[in-house]
Formats: structure tokens, C-alpha cells, sequence
């Protein structure tokens, strides 16, 4: 990789390190208060096979809802557009986690990326495979080029244990019939993909195929076909930052996904991918660090997917 991209994330990094702290850690997930608020890592990831990182780069993090975008893909690869009947694709304007919309609209959530669709998208996941768990697994460790990659169980208790909003989507949608499974099995298995642990670097590369038309780079298996990815990422761009969509668009301009572990992933189609960790978040949800970093690497690198 070029030594630009090294030269330019070093100095973003002591830049925002820098800046005043600000922001506090998600607590609605008692297991995720504890992190210390100060780690922060960035990690670039080229579709040639190089990666630099810089800061706390290679410690593991919870991936929260950066874990939608894989389920997603492993649904729409099997379902197709089948899945649109169940699933919006339009900015909610809402919080992640909000209930406000699903009444009026039938249950019947505006995207894969706010809690409610994403559990609908997991629903459709736990039909389609019958090990599910292990399936997330298997398809995360493959995107990431590492086995290494688990569910940290003490994250999903806790979730599962303080997840009454997100039960309440669930029946709420059931109640609609737009659940299919019993809704504490698909607690179960939604409060485990948010609880995997990944590293910023493993998040960078297992973003690259969708950045590569589709296809892992790596292995040169066609995970999604080139319209699949390119829809994807128009998701990602419109809908992967909640009510912050827009915002992320016009400061950063990379489709990207968030998590409240404090994680963002963002990618320039045909180049590269990029993750950043800093715990602390934003009213919406969102990594105020991971955003300011991003912010800057487009800005100071000059490449766009405009
Ligand atoms: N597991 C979290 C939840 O369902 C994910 C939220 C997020 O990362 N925005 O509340």
C-alpha cells in the first residue's frame, strides 16, 4: 500500500486523538459500559491484499450493528428481491431503535439497518439455515480471511437480559406476520451477532467484498452478485448511520455501517475499506471519533465515490 495512506491515517490519528473528549459509551447494554472510552483504532484494507493500521487497530471490539450488513448479504444472496416485501429501503429519519414507524406502515420496517428491520432480516436468516449461530459465523470468518472470530457471550446475556425495545419490535412485527419464528429465538440469535468481537482490521477486510463487486478477494468466491453489492452499499450510504445518514453523507461521503460499540466500517467501490474504533458515541448512536476520522480521510486523501 502506499505510504500516502499510512502518512495520512498516522496524522489523523494523533489529530483527533487530540481533540476533546466528548460523547459517552453505550450503557443501555450494561455489559458494553465497561469499555474504556479512551482505545481508538483505524485500519485500511485494499482490495490488493495490503492493510495498515494505526492506534488500537488489532484489539477486539463489540461489532453491534455492523453485524446487519452481514446478515443482510447472506439473505439477499439466497433470497433476492423476495426479501424487499418484507423490508423497506428507505431512511428512516428514526432512531435505531424506534417503534414509532412500524404501526403506521404494517409492520413493515423502512430498512435492514434499524433495529426492527434488521431482526426481520435475521428472521428470514434463521428459516434459511439450520444452524444459524454457526452460519454467521462461518460467513464472517470467510469475509475476514481469520477464524478467529466469536460471539462474546457476556455481551449477549446482557443484551438479551435489557432487550425489552427490541422484544417489543419483534412481536409488534410478528403481530403483523412478518415474523416467521418465535421471537426469543430470534432474540437469541440477533443479541449473538451484535455481541461478535471483531478487530478493526478484521472489519476492514471483511468489508472488501463489497467493495470488490461482490467478490471476496481473497478467496475470489462471488459473495453477492455486482448489482447486489452496488444495492448494498446504496443502503449502507442512505440508511447505515440511522438519522445520521444524511449527515455521515455529506461530511464523510463512503457508504458505511455503525455500531454502538463504537465501530464504523466505510468503503470507496474498487479501492479499499476502512474501519475505526472509538467507543464513545453521538446522540444518534454513532462513534463521534469513528466520524471525525472518516470525515478527515476523504477530505485529506482526496478520493470519493462522488
Ligand atoms: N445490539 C444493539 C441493539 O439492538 C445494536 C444497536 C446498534 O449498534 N445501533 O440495540
Amino acid at each position: 500500500m502506499n505510504t500516502r495512506y499510512k502518512d495520512i491515517i498516522g496524522q489523523i490519528y494523533r489529530e483527533v486523538k487530540a481533540l476533546p473528549a466528548d460523547g459517552n459509551v453505550a450503557d443501555y447494554i450494561p455489559a458494553l459500559a465497561n469499555v474504556d472510552p479512551e482505545q481508538f483504532g483505524i485500519a485500511i484494507a485494499t482490495i490488493d491484499g495490503e492493510v495498515i493500521g494505526v492506534g488500537d487497530y488489532q484489539s477486539k471490539f463489540s461489532i453491534q450493528s455492523i453485524s446487519k450488513v452481514f446478515t443482510l448479504a447472506m439473505v439477499i444472496r439466497h433470497m433476492g428481491d423476495r426479501l424487499w416485501r418484507h423490508v423497506g429501503k428507505e431512511p428512516s429519519g428514526t432512531a435505531f431503535n424506534s417503534l414509532v414507524q412500524l404501526e403506521w406502515e404494517n409492520g413493515i420496517p423502512r430498512n435492514p439497518f434499524i433495529n426492527a428491520g434488521a431482526l426481520v432480516v435475521t428472521d428470514k436468516l434463521m428459516s434459511l439455515y439450520s444452524h444459524p449461530k454457526e452460519a454467521i459465523l462461518k460467513f464472517v470468518r470467510e469475509a475476514a480471511r481469520t477464524d478467529d472470530i466469536y460471539y462474546d457471550k457476556n455481551v449477549a446475556v446482557s443484551e438479551l437480559e435489557h432487550g425489552s425495545r427490541n422484544q417489543a419490535l419483534g412481536y409488534f412485527m410478528k403481530s403483523f406476520n412478518n415474523i416467521d419464528n418465535d421471537v426469543d429465538s430470534l432474540l437469541d440469535v440477533y443479541c449473538h451477532q451484535c455481541g461478535i468481537t471483531m478487530t478493526c482490521e478484521e472489519l476492514a477486510r471483511s468489508f472488501l467484498f463489497l467493495a470488490n463487486h461482490g467478490i471476496n478477494p481473497h478467496s475470489g468466491e462471488q459473495i453477492l452478485s455486482v448489482s447486489q453489492a452496488k444495492r448494498l452499499n446504496a443502503l449502507m450510504l442512505t440508511c447505515g448511520f440511522y438519522d445520521e445518514s444524511g449527515e455521515f453523507a455529506f461530511r464523510v461521503g463512503m457508504p458505511g455501517k455503525s455500531g454502538v460499540g463504537g465501530g464504523i466500517v466505510a468503503l470507496i467501490p474498487g479501492q479499499l475499506s476502512i474501519a475505526v474504533w472509538s467507543p464513545r458515541l453521538n446522540k444518534y448512536g454513532n462513534s463521534n471519533l469513528g466520524i471525525e476520522t472518516l470525515e478527515r480521510f476523504t477530505t485529506y486523501s482526496g478520493i470519493s465515490i462522488f
